[in-house]
C-alpha cells in the first residue's frame, strides 16, 4: 500500500491528478489517500501533474 499526502493548503483543485488516480480529489479534506490499485509509476505521473506540488508519495511497503 502506498499512502498519497495531499497539501490540502496548497491544493486549487485543478483537477490534473484525477487523470492519473481518480477520486483523488475526493480525499484532499482528509490531507491523504491510500493508493493500493495504482503502480507506482502511475503515481509518480499524478505527483508530477499537481502544478501546486502538493503531492507527496510515502511507501509503506516498499525495501
Ligand atoms: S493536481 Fe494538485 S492542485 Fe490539482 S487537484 Fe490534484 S493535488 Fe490539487
Amino acid at each position: 500500500m502506498i499512502k498519497l499526502l495531499i497539501d490540502k493548503k496548497r491544493c486549487v483543485t485543478c483537477g490534473n491528478c484525477e487523470a492519473w488516480l481518480p477520486g483523488l480529489m475526493a480525499h484532499v479534506p482528509r490531507g491523504f489517500m491510500a493508493v493500493e490499485s495504482a503502480d507506482t509509476e502511475t503515481i509518480r505521473q499524478a505527483i508530477d501533474s499537481c502544478p501546486l506540488d502538493a503531492l507527496t508519495m510515502e511507501a509503506t511497503n516498499e525495501a
